[in-house]
């Protein structure tokens, strides 16, 4: 009898296992589907981020912000298929020494390679044979969910599974979804070579940012070459040997596509999981419904994209941890999801924490918001850099309570504000802390300084 089973292998289940080892507990993992690491190292992050970051060097090759710099163009040589091969490796790479060594080394936890499946509470059929758990916990993870549009099907699609597959570019492909997945590929294969059409059913991409946020990376996205359609909810696809179009609601609205990518959101892998034999249930959007500290029925605990509650690598990990204390310690700890930053790694990169001003109205129905430009920033006029935004908001105790930033380092600089955000810092907080000159982080502190007087006629001297 282990203290604890865990089906999947991705970041929630590791982030389980290694604090059930931490702990002294005996624990099963038991992964199949995806390898060992599941969804972010071999079909999500880690490889998206991988090429990304050879399109930015592409891209660099025929393109620069000084006059005085002029790129000769692609001198040596790129193709889709090299670029797929290093990703392979780096990702092989990545999986050994993150995932198989790490459970390797986890001397209170076994492996087995095969489906898992919820017979009874405390009972799980490991790929044919019968394992018992004082708890068991379900991290099986997410997989693209596909719309019903009419013709999709027939016309075929690639999800981010196939897409990081290719060994060319499409000459014109159509992503269906302007999230930050639909995005992020779509600058991919738009600086491989691709004529790209975003196609986003919300008025704006990134629908969970700000909107004056969202137009800045549209703008950028646009100005990169790809063309972005929102409000734009497909009707139906036409499929075709030569020419595949995808149509959304007026005549006008057609595009015609070589490959379709679907980035619609996802979907939980609870298929033939057996869960409700442990009073498992699921939510009106499929996913597993679990209490705030992960619980999902009897003895039965679900953390990560399985529980659709944010599904981010961080989240899944964290999740995954609680779940495991709570259930082999008798804790109910919980993970805060306001103070939880997320970002679009396109550049410029979009990064945001906790509530919207839309948000802020909704539950406080108060506000307070302001937004600076990068044009304002001396770090980024320094460079040449300017396409960016930051914008703050704060409550009635001028406490940060959210921040969005698109422009160069939003990744990096969202950290700043994320602290604020669950140490319930304020907007002097920030302004009294002296931040390096000049850096992009100085966009944060500069629209702290915007609640308390005009920025845009300031020296950048200002202690
Ligand atoms: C293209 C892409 C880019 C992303 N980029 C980022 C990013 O930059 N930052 C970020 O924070 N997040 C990112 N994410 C999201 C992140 O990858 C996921 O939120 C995270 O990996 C989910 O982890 P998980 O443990 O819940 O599930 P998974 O990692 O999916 O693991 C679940 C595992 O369980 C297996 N499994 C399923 N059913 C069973 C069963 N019955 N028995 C046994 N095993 C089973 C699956 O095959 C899989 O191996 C990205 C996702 C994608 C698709």
């Amino acid at each position: 009898m282990y203290d604890l089973i865990i089906i999947g292998g991705g970041a929630a289940a590791f982030s389980a296992a290694t604090k059930a080892n931490d702990l002294g507990a005996t624990a099963l993992m038991i992964n199949s589907g995806l390898p060992l690491g599941g969804t972010c190292v071999n079909v999500g992050c880690v490889p998206s981020k991988h090429l990304l970051a050879v399109a930015e060097a592409l891209k660099a090759t025929t393109q620069s912000a000084f006059t005085s710099v002029r790129p000769a163009g692609i001198s040596g040589s790129f193709s889709v298929k090299a670029a797929r091969a290093e990703k392979d490796e780096l990702v092989a790479g990545l999986r050994a020494r993150n995932y198989s060594a790490v459970l390797e080394s986890l001397e209170h936890v076994s492996f087995r390679q095969g489906r898992g499946r919820i017979v009874a509470p405390g009972k799980v059929d490991a790929g044919g044979e019968t394992v018992e758990g004082r708890h068991v916990l379900i991290a099986t993870g997410s997989r693209a969910s596909v719309p019903p549009i009419p013709g999709l099907r027939e016309a075929g699609y690639l999800t981010n599974v196939e897409a990081l597959a290719l060994d060319e570019a499409p000459a014109r492909l159509v992503v269906i979804g302007g999230g930050p997945l639909g995005l992020e590929f779509a600058q991919i294969f738009s600086r491989f070579g691709s004529h790209v059409t975003v196609l986003e059913a919300q008025p704006h991409i990134v629908p969970r940012a700000e909107p004056e946020i969202a137009a800045v990376l549209q703008a950028a996205l646009e100005a990169d070459g790809i063309a972005i359609r929102t409000g734009m909810r497909i009707q139906r696809v036409e499929p075709g040997l030569i020419k595949t179009v995808v149509c959304g609601p007026a005549a006008t609205d057609c595009f015609e596509a070589d490959a379709i990518l679907v980035a619609t959101g996802i979907r939980a892998n609870i298929e033939e999981l057996g869960f409700a034999a442990a009073g498992g249930r699921l939510n009106e959007a499929g996913f597993i419904e679990a209490t705030n500290w992960y619980e999902a029925g009897q003895e039965l605990w679900a953390a990560g994209d399985v529980t659709g509650r944010m599904p981010l690598e961080t989240v899944a990990a964290r999740e995954g941890a609680l779940a495991a204390s709570n259930a082999l310690e008798g804790r109910r700890d919980s993970l805060d999801y306001d103070a939880v930053p997320w970002a679009v790694f396109t550049s410029p990169q979009l990064a945001g924490v906790g509530l919207t001003e839309d948000e802020s109205m909704a539950r406080t129905h108060y506000c307070n918001c302001r937004t600076v430009s990068y044009a304002q920033v001396p770090r980024a006029m320094a460079v040449k850099d300017t396409m960016g935004a930051v914008k703050l908001t704060a409550d009635r105790e001028n406490r940060i309570r959210g921040a969005y930033a698109c422009g160069t380092g939003a990744a990096e600089i969202i950290h700043e504000a994320t602290l604020a955000v669950r140490l319930g810092l304020t907007v002097d907080d920030i302004i009294n802390t002296v931040h390096v000159f000049p850096t992009y982080s100085e966009a944060i502190k500069l629209a702290a300084l915007a609640f308390t007087r005009d920025v845009s006629v300031m020296t950048c001297c200002i202690g």
